[in-house]
């Protein structure tokens, strides 16, 4: 176990033991769409947990970053906090909100890159862990004081998110490239990270600017799909990364909602949900998603579906080029 992993489940299990931090009971059934392994978790005790918005007396509400509980910081960096996060589904999780209040809208900036990856190399090569940053209104994020997250993976035999075996199905693969994966019906990019850039970054700032250059690269990337969907700009979204890769997803909507059985159920999707990682709060609404006949159109109801004229523009850009260089 790293030091880092040590120093996180000390002040894990101190802040459990005095009831300022709750770890919750659940149960995960799994259930595979488009060969994607979907891992649905059910937390009872989220249905009778209030929502994370407190309100003040004066009705402004409570922001849980901006002088948060000393029994939930880990570490004080230069510009962020590593927090753990208060209702823990998965133990560890931690949250890296910035120290100054900036808004969850804003993109990623270099330090909130390197501090994110950071976490992931200082958690270590015995527990892999998801970093993620869900970005602007309807991206599911409940706080609004900019913070990125980094979940510990649990699983004996394969610790990683659900979508890493799509993306290790992804033909001819070459890290810095960008790519779409076929079998995710919703508009999205991932880029493999080149592991060697990242072992032999002996400073700060060579992992930075590598970090930056990749980010910036699959954001470029992410609006030209936008724009090729005919969709706004300003839309929100999902940033996943590992030490693998980095994938982002815009949003079209916070919640998918089902209809089962005469009932509306409504689910709350974040970046997780890209991964391959659900969440629900009663028997019930696990049912519903056991029901279903295909997960991916609850991400496609929260994503973008894919334009089914974009492979035209794609198409057309290719023949023009091809009539430029003829
Ligand atoms: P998100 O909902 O993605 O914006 O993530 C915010 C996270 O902060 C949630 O998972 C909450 O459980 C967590 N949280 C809420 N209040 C606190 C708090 N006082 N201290 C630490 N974490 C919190």
């Amino acid at each position: 176990m790293s030091s880092f992993v040590q120093e996180v489940k000390n002040k894990f299990d101190a802040a459990k033991e005095n009831e300022q931090l709750f770890s919750f009971d659940s149960t995960t059934v799994e259930k595979e769409s488009n060969g994607m392994n979907f891992k649905i978790t059910l937390v009872p005790a989220l249905a009778q947990k209030k929502s994370n918005q407190k309100v003040e007396e004066d009705g402004k509400k409570c922001n849980p970053f901006e002088n948060p509980e000393p029994a939930l910081v880990v570490k004080e960096l230069d510009e962020h906090r590593i927090l753990l996060n208060k209702y823990a589904v998965i133990p560890n999780h931690l949250i890296i909100a910035t120290k100054e209040f900036k808004k969850q809208s804003e993109p990623l900036m270099p330090n909130d890159l390197y501090e994110s990856f950071k976490v992931l190399k200082d958690f270590g090569s015995s527990q892999p862990a998801l970093a993620f940053y869900n970005c602007g209104e309807e991206s599911g994020a409940s706080q609004g004081h900019k913070h990125m997250q980094v979940l510990p993976l649990q699983h004996e035999s394969n610790p990683q998110p659900p979508v890493k075996k799509l993306f290790d199905e992804i033909h001819d693969r070459h890290v810095g490239q960008i790519y779409a994966i076929n079998k995710l019906p919703f508009v999205h990019v991932i880029l493999p990270l080149d592991n060697n850039i990242i072992r032999n970054a002996n400073t700060r700032e060579e992992l930075t600017d590598y970090l930056v250059q990749m980010f910036f690269g699959i954001l470029d990337a992410m609006f030209q799909q936008l724009r090729e969907n005919a969709q706004p700009l300003n839309t929100s979204y999902n940033f996943l990364m590992t030490q693998d890769f980095m994938m982002l997803v815009p949003r079209s909507n916070e919640k998918a909602s089902i209809e089962h059985n005469g009932k509306t159920f409504e689910f709350s999707v974040n970046s997780l949900g890209f991964a391959g990682l659900l969440l629900c709060k009663t028997e019930e609404e696990l049912e519903v998603l056991k029901a279903q006949d295909n997960l991916m159109d609850i991400l496609t109801q929260v994503g973008i579906p894919w334009d089914p004229k974009a492979s035209d523009i794609e198409a057309a850009r290719e023949l023009a080029a091809d009539a430029e260089l003829a």
